[in-house]
């Protein structure tokens, strides 16, 4: 296990992402097949280029099916719980988005609204219910193609995955299921069953199904993975990212249960100050010291956070590098810009959530296709 763990459940520890690439058996997302999605696509989206997205299964299967006329469709979702959605949580949804613009791939995005109560997260389906509404909001205020996106509910849409469910429970067992997701005899049957559940959407359509996810999310899939070729299904393909890093500094988890090392999409304008003022940086301890030698942005949590979500343009992201190692930049103004640049993400965030309100319909999935 050595001294760091991931599982869907926790990811905790330093995380050697090299490691990793060895330990699940994923390929490295290396230049070859960035510049090969580059010319397909006429451009890299800034997770793929920065290797925030580091590994794969299978994607150049993915670029083949595509130049070849055959296709793929991406699969992603969200467990709604009463912990509301942070910023780490788009990550996966914003590279959906991206391949879906690029390669005009079809979106299912799976909405387990049952998982966080089979998991004693919460005491209540009902209480789940406005939570699930507004998750589906939030990605739906990310940009999805309404003609191209299916958003379902497993509550409301268990008819149609109850039976292809049954197909997948058949082929795992219980030792494996317990391997793979860390069940224990405190477990709920009912969570024991839901990989199940989780498996099926990758058969929606007869193409590859590709998933964009954190590397912690990589177990589900190497069960669909293995069961796939005995139901004459393909193999989920994916994109894998690193896990973003939480206000209390690197590798730090982001979680929406301690507010304090995350920005909710809910948050207003004074608590993303406060809580960015208060996050952990690679400066110095006085002023002094910092224009003598310099911050460490390869530690910045603030750092980091522009590199992953706050700037588009590679040129100033370096030019915020070097001014931070020569000590021209100070964190009070670095973190000012980044309370800036989140609010206006939020508040432009919020009108499109207002948006989405009116048009969500056009994106439950009715099971017509
Ligand atoms: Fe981090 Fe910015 Fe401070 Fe450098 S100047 S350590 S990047 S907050």
């Amino acid at each position: 296990e050595g001294d760091f763990s991931v599982t869907p459940w926790e990811a905790k520890g330093k995380i050697d992402y090299d490691k990793l690439i060895q330990e699940f058996g994923v390929e490295k997302l290396g230049e070859e097949l960035l510049s090969r999605i580059e010319r397909i696509a006429g451009g890299l989206h800034p997770l793929l280029r920065r290797n925030f997205f580091f590994a794969h299964r299978d994607l150049n299967l993915v670029l083949n099916d595509y130049e070849e006329g055959r296709g793929f469709f991406l699969y992603t979702g969200r467990a709604p719980s009463n912990s509301p959605m942070h910023i780490a949580h788009i990550v996966p949804f914003i590279a959906t988005r991206w391949f879906q613009e690029k390669f005009g791939a079809n979106v299912y995005i799976q909405i387990p609204d049952e998982e966080k109560f089979l998991a004693k997260k919460v005491e209540t389906l009902e209480e789940i219910e406005k939570y699930a509404v507004q998750d589906i909001l939030n990605i739906i205020a990310l940009g999805f193609d309404e003609n191209k996106t299916f958003i379902f509910r497993d509550t409301e849409y268990i008819s149609k995955l109850y039976k292809p469910a049954v197909l997948v429970a058949r082929h795992i067992n219980f030792s494996t299921a317990r391997a793979v997701f860390g069940f224990d005899n405190e477990s709920t049957i009912g969570l024991i069953f839901y990989p199940a559940l989780q498996i099926v959407p990758t058969f929606f359509e007869k193409k590859r199904p590709l998933i964009p996810c954190g590397i912690d999310q990589d177990p589900y899939f190497r069960l669909q993975r293995d069961i796939a070729p005995r139901l004459n299904r393909y193999k989920a393909a994916e994109v894998l990212s690193k896990l973003v890093w939480g206000l209390k500094g690197p590798e730090t988890k982001m979680s929406a249960s301690e507010p304090d090392t995350a920005i909710l999409l809910s948050d207003p304008p004074e608590t993303v100050k406060r809580k960015i003022i208060n996050a952990y940086t690679g400066g110095r301890a006085t002023v002094e010291e910092q224009r003598r030698l310099g911050g460490v942005p390869e530690v910045c949590t603030v750092f980091h956070w522009y590199s992953v979500l706050f700037e588009d343009d590679d040129k100033k992201l370096l030019e915020r590098y070097h001014a931070c190692r020569t000590g021209k930049l100070l964190c009070g103004e670095c973190k000012a810009e980044l309370v800036e640049r989140i609010n206006s993400f939020l508040e432009r965030h919020r009108a499109r959530v207002k948006d989405a309100e009116k048009k969500m319909h056009l994106y439950l999935y009715d099971g017509k296709l």
